[in-house]
Order: structure tokens, then sequence, then C-alpha cells
């Protein structure tokens, strides 16, 4: 580690010492930042990347709620406004009891360079509450979606804030919060990302995060002349990430043998087909239920539950081309990546945030595989979000194949981006550099550009 980046982190550290997932975050990308300083000392004399790891503002919030049996219950709301330099603050919410300030800050900063990479104007934030959606009522979630737009409504707008989805967060949660936020607002706006497509939605939104990350890691492989026919994939996850990976790698000619959820993963050596996936989206997005069923339905596949007890996740110990890893952070510690290359595996990309431990990375980017960081893998959701704020804001909206083709242009862009930084900045084949860096300089010329503020 460079001294400038010891600085960094001894300053972070000892700001916030319990946000160990922030720390990470900030890790990762000042060390690509010191890369730029040495050469832009003036970025340095300005202190952007210290001024860029400090939230512009922090909302936090009570949520209380009423469940079915009439039992009162107080969740804690949370947005974190990172930066508005390229555009209004943009990035989902995620509902989730694992949330807190310092998982919700490591994913707003990300989102930074990530929206600046989509070469689209948003800036960068982040949202969400402790609230689990799991096992709860239609009507429970509307009633907690209600309580934390009643507070949310007052920091955001179509040109402040324009939050999205994200973990426990699709279609029926961003319903709920619309309707409060138009009921409060008396007005119909493009407030929210992730709309039905009857009320403002975009077409291909829903499968824009899977669809972007497997379009990235396409790149990745035609820069060595290689296609994803008959590629045996490993996706971990089971939600909207997850499903569209699966559908696009479908599409394009790939063997996918597993999925996840919290509880534990499947294997299926056979792979998965389009009407599996369509029993998997039955399963997870209408009745709700665990990836154990899969099992039930397809004989063949196995389930292993997940044990405790185990230093690494034996998903990612199967032989295999590719991996997709689509559920939450630091799914793939050191032993993981280890496991990965071992079995073969040479294309990563990240449809999660962050999804790999700092220790993993570091193995991904000294087996010089193709390993595509989150920021740049999992940025077709927020770009395809993007495009749904230009149809809101045009009242017209596109077709699904000009969505979709803006999707892969993006994307396409973003791959060309990273390339072309991590060569010009002397660490040529390093995606997380190229990233971090491609990122970063848009962000910091913008903020250079509108003064100390
Ligand atoms: P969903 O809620 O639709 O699905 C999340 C999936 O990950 C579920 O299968 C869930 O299992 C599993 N999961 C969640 N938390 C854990 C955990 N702690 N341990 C193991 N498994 C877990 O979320 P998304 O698919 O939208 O999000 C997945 C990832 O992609 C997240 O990292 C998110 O930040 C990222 N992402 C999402 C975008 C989007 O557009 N939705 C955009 C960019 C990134 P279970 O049901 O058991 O909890």
């Amino acid at each position: 580690m460079s001294d400038y980046v010891n600085e960094v982190m001894d300053r972070v550290k000892s700001r916030d010492s319990d946000q160990p997932e922030f720390h990470q975050a900030v890790a990762e990308v000042a060390e690509s930042v010191a890369l730029v300083y040495d050469k832009h000392p003036e970025y340095r004399s300005a202190m952007i990347f210290e001024r860029i790891i400090e939230p512009e503002r922090v909302i936090m919030f009570r949520v209380p709620w009423m469940d079915d049996q009439g039992e009162i219950h107080i969740n804690r709301g949370f947005r974190i406004e990172m930066n508005s330099a390229i555009g209004p603050y943009k990035g989902g919410l995620r509902f989730h009891p694992s949330v807190n300030l310092g998982i919700l800050k490591f994913l707003a900063f990300e989102q930074v360079f990530k929206n600046s990479l989509t070469s689209l104007p948003m800036g960068g934030g982040k949202g969400g509450s402790d609230f689990d959606p799991k096992g709860k009522s239609d009507n429970e979630v509307m009633r907690f979606c209600q309580s934390f737009m009643s507070e949310l409504f007052r920091h955001i707008g179509p040109n402040t804030d324009v939050p999205a989805g994200d973990i426990g967060v699709g279609g029926r949660e961003i319903g709920y919060m619309f309707g409060q936020y138009k009921k409060l607002r008396n007005e119909f706006t493009g407030v929210l990302t992730g709309k039905g497509l009857k009320w403002g939605g975009s077409l291909i939104r829903p499968e824009a995060t899977g669809y972007g990350s497997v379009y990235m890691a396409a790149e990745m492989l035609a820069s060595r002349n290689e296609t994803f026919d008959a590629k045996v994939c490993l996706v971990s996850g089971s939600g909207n990430v997850a499903q569209y990976t699966v559908e696009k790698l479908l599409q394009l000619g790939a063997k996918i043998v597993t999925l996840s959820d919290s509880s534990g993963f499947i294997y299926d050596e056979e792979g998965l087909t389009p009407e599996k996936l369509d029993f998997v989206m039955e399963l997870k997005n209408v009745r709700r239920g665990r990836i154990k069923e899969y099992v039930e339905k397809f004989k063949n596949a196995e389930y292993t539950p997940v044990d405790p007890a185990l230093d690494y996740n034996p998903l990612w110990d199967i032989k295999a081309d590719c991996a997709f890893p689509s559920a939450t952070q630091n799914e793939i510690n050191e032993k993981d990546a280890q496991n990965l290359l071992k079995n073969g595996v040479y294309v990563v990309s990240e449809g999660a945030n962050m999804p790999t431990t700092l220790d993993g990375v570091n193995h991904f980017l000294e087996a010089g595989i193709l390993y595509a960081p989150g920021k740049a893998a999992n940025a077709g959701g927020v770009a395809v979000s993007g495009l749904e704020m230009t149809q809101n804001s045009m009242r017209m909206p596109w077709t699904r194949e000009e969505v979709d083709h803006r999707l892969s242009l993006i994307m396409k862009n973003i791959h060309k981006t990273c390339v072309e930084t991590a060569e010009r900045f002397g660490t040529p084949g390093n995606y997380v550099n190229g990233a971090n860096i491609g990122g970063f300089l848009k962000v910091a010329d913008a903020m250079m550009d509108q003064g100390l503020v």
C-alpha cells in the first residue's frame, strides 16, 4: 500500500471505525486513485478523493409501521446522498435486516463511480432500511413502504435524488413507494426508477443489471476472440440480477449449473433451461419461496444447504469457465477465489456489489483472468434507470429493442473505458483500475469546475 493510501485509510477508519464494508470499498478505489494523483497532483491539492469519501448528506429516520396482528414495529430508514457533481443523486434502496449506515455508505460510494462510468448525468446515492420483507404479507409491505416514503419524500425529487430498487426492493415495493410519493406531492414525476410499465417504467429495466453483466463478460471474452458457446457458468443468488443473468446466458449458448439463496445452493449438472428458469422466476417472484424447491421439481439437481462451519462456499468449488456472483457483498472470500481459479474459472463478472473481498480480488488480478468489478459489470441497471429518467422527461417510451440496444452500447463503452484507462495508467488488463479511474476522472473534473462546495 502506498503512503497516500495508508494516510486515507487511517483517517477513514478513525472517523468511522464501525464501517468495515465502507473501509473495504474506499481502500480498493484509493489504490487506483493513487495512480492518478501521481500524474495529476492538482486533484490531490484540491483534496478531491477526500471530499468524495465524505457523503454530501446523510438522512436517517424512524419508520414505524403496524403488522397484520396490530403490533407496532420500528425500523430505521436511510438515504445517503453521496455525490452530485455530475447529476442528481441516483442509486437503489435496499430492504434487508443487515442494512446499516456502513453498508449503505459503501454502496453509495461505489455508485458514484459506477454512474459516472455509464456516461449518463447521474450522481451517486443509496438508501434503504433494516426492514426484512421476507415472510411479510403484501399489506404489511405496503404499510412499511408508505411509512418509509412519508419521510423520504421530503428529500428526493426528479431533479434532486432518484432512488431505485436493490436487494428486497422490486416492482412491488417501488409501486407502493411511488403511490405514496404521488399522494403526498400531488404530482406524477419520474422520482423513482424501476416503475411498472403502465405507469412510467422502462422496458428492459428489470433485465438490465443481469443482461449488462453478461454483455460485459461477452466483451471480455471477445477481447480473446471467444464467445459463450458451451461455456459452463456459475451464478449465485436467485433474485432479479441472477434471473436475468441466466436468461441472457441461455440466449448466448452458455450452460448454467448453479443458483442460490441465503439458505443454500442448487447444482444442476444438466444445466438450466428456459423452462427451469420460468420455474425459478415463479418460485421467487410470485410464490416468494426458497431455492431448495428447485430440486423437488427437477430431481437430477442437488441442493446443498449453507454450512456456517465452512470457511468457503462450495458453490464456488465447482469446475467451470465463468462465474457471475449476483447475490450480495463479500460472497467470494480468499479461499473461494482460489477455488474458482483452481477449477478453471477465467471470467468473473460481478452482478452483485463488491461480492469479492480485497484478498479475493488480488488473487484474480494476480492470475490475470478476465475480472470485471461490480461497478463496471453491474452498471447496466443504473444505466437503464438513467434511460427511464430520459423517457419520463420526454414523456415518451422507447421500444424494447431501442433500450436493449442502448444498454449494450453503454456496456461496450464501459468495457472500452476500463481497458483503455487501465492501459493509460500503466496496468493493462486491470479492469479494477480501469473502472475506478475511469469513473473517478469525470467526477473529479466536475468537482474542480464547480469549486469548493
Ligand atoms: P434480490 O433481492 O432480487 O435478490 C437477492 C438474492 O441474493 C436473493 O437470492 C437472496 O437470497 C440473495 N442474498 C441476499 N442477501 C444475501 C446474503 N446475505 N447471503 C446470501 N444470499 C443473499 O436483489 P438483486 O438481485 O436486485 O441484487 C443482488 C445484488 O446485485 C446486490 O448486491 C445488489 O446490490 C446488486 N445490484 C442490483 C441491481 C439491480 O438493478 N437490482 C443493480 C446493481 C447491483 P434470499 O432471498 O435468501 O435473501
